[in-house]
């Protein structure tokens, strides 16, 4: 397994459809076994893969981390792949507070389905079914099927909130590179 960079919005990469993917061979479990271990340094709960750059239809989530009374992160119970994603039932509304992996420390209230039925081929390469209503989960299937379309959370903002945030990402990005390149004349 190897980690994927994962990219920062404002990014033309973002922007791209991802393609359908078929048939799961070993360089597809490659590509899922790579964004899962991504996602979980990130301690994201869901990533896709136009957001490592690749444009398949491939998504990977663990709505089900926890963290407890140890403080002991526990990880992978609920791992899952999402591959060919489509949504058969999609109806009322739900609003819940959502961040981004590509769009770090932002958060803002959006409104998508409140219950779904998702139609995706597994890991395995099998087909299946998941249905959610109201949950983490809902609300991350479509925020990640979003990301396939090359679509993001701040597309749902109003014009003026996504404006503010793009301002605030331009100068992450610059401090990053600054900070990389200081780290290169270190050397
Ligand atoms: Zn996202």
């Amino acid at each position: 397994m190897a980690l994927r960079e994962i990219l920062v919005w404002p990014d033309p990469r973002l922007k791209q459809k991802a393609k359908v993917v078929g048939n799961v061979d070993a360089a597809v479990r490659r590509l899922c076994d790579d964004m899962a271990e991504s996602m979980y340094e990130a301690n994201g709960v869901g990533l896709a893969a136009p957001q490592v750059g690749v444009h398949q239809n491939v998504i990977v989530m663990d709505v089900q981390q926890r963290t407890d009374k140890e403080g002991t992160r526990h990880k992978g119970e609920g791992l899952f792949w999402l591959i060919d994603p489509v949504l058969k039932f999609a109806e009322s509304e739900f609003t819940y507070t959502e961040g981004c992996l590509s769009i770090p420390d932002e958060y803002e209230d959006v409104t998508r389905f409140g219950h779904i039925v998702c139609e995706f081929t597994g890991r395995d390469g099998k087909r299946r079914e998941l249905e959610a209503e109201n949950t983490l989960l809902s609300v991350c299937v479509q925020h990640e099927m979003d990301h396939l379309q090359g679509k993001l959370f701040v597309d749902h903002l109003s014009a003026l909130k996504r404006e503010l945030i793009k301002r605030r990402m331009k100068k992450l990005k610059a401090q990053r590179e600054a900070e990389r390149k200081g780290e290169a004349t270190a050397l």
